[in-house]
């Protein structure tokens, strides 16, 4: 049986622990190997060679830094088809879906390569007579990752980049779910010429994660996951006293207004809906479909849904299996819960034919209507390919609903109408906004974040901000005595003359 390891101090290591998980090929439903799962004293040794590496990799010049992370993204470049290969294996999105993932995980290292401009300080010379200003930022040391399944390249890679162009040494705690591609990157890095100790990585649970939220030489979080564990983790690890970026689940919405394209809508819904089996934090989950729409938005989707074939990512099918039969089953608990809930059943995904092998974790696209406000499918966060159709009479009916959820990750509008996409824009409470976009997912150098349940912190991913989180700022005040005319006492508090 295949093991996964830890990456240490720059090589594969298999921890002291004994406790190890499952990861299976979703697609198959065959336990295709074992990951280790760190106990305290792995998480001790992964914290300890950061630590170390992260003093020299700080001292390195932003030139040499630079240079690695271009390597870095040369080689990612080449490789990426074994990457997405690596990544279909275990989290089950079809092949074309994972190169998407790559490529705009791949967006972030870009970025990062324009780290000697992002890191400039600002300069005010003769602030006050003979006295200068400038600004500096520095890395915060040792920063901790904490990642979920449904993006195991992308999301890690949202956060590394900037973090070790910006001279931090990282430790990366995947999901046990699907766990390969983070030693996959940790090889690259170290082909790249990336220093041991820069980049480690943690496999394992709730030992791992609150190893790294408690540990006092970690000085950050960077977490990605659903909102019961966001919120924890942001509250432990802000505590005990750490920088917290934490991103949570969602619930997005797509409004449709009467003046909209209904086959543009629909062609979106579809895409945005079961892309990568709805198992994406930025999937459509719900369709709001404004005054008489509704009836015809329906027919089209549902006609669409029976165009997509459901398989394995080999053989250029449209939707691949959910991640673990677990989440298959829940996700199909959901399904019976909004039937018996009274919302009507248009596509039932639960007796997919798939095309691919008997025990993969099957659930095909799934299309309710008429879904009210307090059924299950509406509140919950499904993470799955379930979309539901929600009517409302009018656009402030289709505003108070996107603006009363929980959640504010993404949401969409269509529509033909300028002044109401950007009344829309103003009043939503959301914090990434399409339109006439099903996904609209920021690129790299904007900022990745929701609002409300959707994100715990202040700091959002990537983009500035992500230059922001991974920096401390410092501010000089100086000034160089003319020999002529420096001297005297002066004990009134300092002010600009
Ligand atoms: P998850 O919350 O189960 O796991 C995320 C990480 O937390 C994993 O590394 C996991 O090992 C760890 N973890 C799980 N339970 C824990 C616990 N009790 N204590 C400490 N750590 C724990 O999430 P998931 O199922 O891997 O991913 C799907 C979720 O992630 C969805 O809710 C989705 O919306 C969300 N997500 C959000 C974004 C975003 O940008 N907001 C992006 C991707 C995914």
């Amino acid at each position: 049986m295949r093991t996964i390891p830890h990456w240490i101090d720059g090589q594969a290591h298999p921890g002291t622990s004994t406790r190890a998980g499952d990861v299976t090929d979703p697609a198959t439903g065959e336990v295709t190997g074992r990951v280790a799962f760190a106990g305290a004293e792995d998480v001790e040794a992964a914290v300890a060679s950061a630590r170390k590496a992260a003093v020299d990799w700080a001292a390195t010049s932003v030139s040499a830094r630079t240079q690695v992370v271009f390597r870095f993204r040369e080689l990612l470049n080449e490789r990426k088809e074994e990457l997405a290969r690596i990544i279909t294996s275990e989290h089950g999105k079809v092949h074309s879906d994972a190169l998407g993932e790559v490529a705009r995980g791949q967006e972030v290292v870009e970025f990062a390569c324009g780290i000697p401009h992002l890191l400039k300080g600002g300069n005010s010379p003769q602030v006050s007579t003979g006295v200068d200003v400038h600004s500096v930022r520095q890395p915060l040391g040792v920063v901790g990752i904490i990642s979920p399944f449904n993006f195991p390249a992308m999301v890690p890679m949202w956060f590394f980049p900037i973090a070790i162009a910006a001279g931090n040494a990282v430790v990366l705690k995947p999901s046990e779910k699907d766990p390969s591609a983070s030693i996959w990157l940790a090889e690259l890095w170290a082909e790249a010429g990336l220093p041991a100790g820069v980049f480690t990585v943690l496999q394992g649970d709730k030992v791992a994660v609150d190893g790294l939220l408690d540990h006092p030489d970690v000085a950050s979080i960077s977490f990605v996951g659903s909102t019961p564990i966001a919120e924890y983790v942001y509250e432990r690890a802000s505590r005990a006293g750490k920088r917290v970026q934490a991103l949570g689940g969602a619930k997005n919405h797509m409004v449709v207004l009467p003046d909209a394209d209904l086959d543009l809508a629909a062609d979106a819904a579809v895409s945005a809906g079961y892309g990568s089996a709805g198992e994406r934090c930025m999937a459509i989950s719900v369709v709001v479909a404004v005054g008489d729409t509704g009836d015809a938005l329906v027919e089209k989707i549902a006609e669409r849904t029976g165009t997509l074939r459901v398989g394995d990512g080999e053989r250029g099918t449209d939707m691949g299996p959910l991640v673990t039969l677990a989440h298959r089953d829940k996700v199909a608990s959901y399904v019976d819960a909004g039937e018996s809930e009274g919302a009507s059943l248009i596509v039932d995904g639960r007796q997919v034919d798939a095309d691919g092998a008997s025990d993969g974790f099957w659930l095909g696209p799934t299309l309710f209507d008429h879904v009210t406000p307090e059924m299950s499918v509406y509140t919950d966060e499904i993470f799955g390919p379930v979309l539901s159709v929600v009517r409302a009479d009018t656009y402030q009916e289709a505003l108070d609903l996107v603006n009363a959820n929980r959640y504010g990750n993404g949401v969409a509008i269509f529509t033909s109408n300028g002044g109401a996409a950007r009344a829309f824009e103003t009043d939503v409470q959301v914090g990434m906004i399409g339109v006439n976009v099903p996904i609209p997912v920021p690129m790299a150098y904007y900022s990745f974040g929701g609002w409300k349940a959707s994100l715990f912190g202040d700091t959002h991913a990537h983009g500035t901000e992500g230059v922001h989180f991974f920096t401390r700022g410092k501010v000089v005040t100086t000034r160089w005595p003319d020999p002529a005319t420096a001297g005297g006492l002066e004990l009134a508090f300092p002010k600009n003359h």
